[in-house]
């Protein structure tokens, strides 16, 4: 796990983001014939406008943002699907969003493959982040998207994306939480 740098453009970087990891990957793997539908999941606290201006004119790369509609970037680029959520926004209105929007994603963009950005930033004790999430209600997020693409048989990649609590070691136990959730859902037998 890492990047998740979805403030990049394609001729210019933005808000600690060089380059645009996701839309390089979904390019890859496209050129290279493996694949052709990708769905981006970004549930970082910030809109992946990066991702989204890269993706535009790209039918094929379907892009989602559920963000904070007062966070960074002030001015937001279109995906095909935004979610914006008001400030301190808790665990029930987001997973009751995130819930609908995963059926339009996976209904619209039948993907080959997901890419998801796990953003730990939409945590109530966030310094960048305006959102109101506890552990348990971004446990229950990467559950959601995970068993989505688990009952639908699509792999998924997981980036990291931001992550910025007043005590790291809270944002270092959402990302862990992140992993555990995926060995869990995508091997059972592990435990
Ligand atoms: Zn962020």
């Amino acid at each position: 796990m890492a990047g998740g740098t979805h403030h990049a453009h394609a001729a210019h970087g933005e808000g600690f983001c060089v380059f645009n990891d996701t839309a390089v990957a979904a390019r890859v793997l496209q050129a290279e014939g493996l694949l052709q539908r990708v769905a981006v999941i970004d549930l970082d606290v910030h809109q992946g406008n990066g991702t989204a201006s890269i993706c535009a004119d790209d039918e094929a790369i379907f892009t989602f943002s559920m963000h904070g509609a007062r966070n960074f970037p002030v001015r937001k680029a279109s995906s095909d699907l935004d979610i914006e959520l008001p400030d301190a926004s808790g665990d029930a209105p987001y997973l009751q969003q995130l819930a609908v929007a995963l059926e339009r994603v996976f209904t619209l963009a039948r993907p080959e493959l997901v890419i998801y950005l796990a953003g730990a930033d939409p945590y109530h004790d966030d310094r960048l982040g305006r959102l109101a999430l506890s552990f348990a209600g971004l446990a229950a997020r990467d559950e959601m998207v995970l068993a989505a693409c688990r009952q639908r048989a699509v792999p998924v990649a997981i980036s990291m994306a931001g992550g910025y609590a007043r005590d790291i070691d809270d944002t270092v136990s959402i990302h862990c939480r992140t992993v555990l959730t995926a060995r869990q859902i995508f091997n059972p037998l592990l435990g």
